[in-house]
């Protein structure tokens, strides 16, 4: 399962931003469209994947990013919500740049 395992990188890299010890209440990522991430199978992934360590019972926050887009025929790059997108130029063959980032966002710690 494709979340799975992103749920288990994320999981290593939240353990190593936060001090020994702590406890974590919450995670936000940021979700590249291109990631594909479906949110609910995301979450799944976390609950287990975290279930026996110190993110047990973290709330997970996905934000899902905007496409980021180059029209081929003006040059703009810009961001929309939804691929295909037709450019405010009237072309419609823009094409995703980057956006398959999964970025670890912040990480909130309880007192
Ligand atoms: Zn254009």
């Amino acid at each position: 399962m494709h979340e799975y395992s992103l749920a288990e990188a994320l999981l290593k890299q939240v353990i190593s931003h936060a001090p020994p010890g702590s406890k974590i209440e919450r995670v936000v990522i940021e979700a590249g469209p291109l990631q594909g991430i479906e949110p609910h199978a995301m979450q799944t992934g976390w609950q287990l994947i975290t279930r026996e360590t110190a993110c047990a019972h973290t709330v997970l926050e996905i934000v899902e990013l905007s496409w980021p887009l180059h029209c081929p025929a003006c040059g703009k790059d810009w961001t929309s919500p939804e691929f295909p997108a037709t450019c405010s130029c009237g072309c419609a063959d823009s094409h995703p740049v980057g956006g398959r980032d999964l970025l670890l966002k912040s990480i909130t710690i309880a007192d």
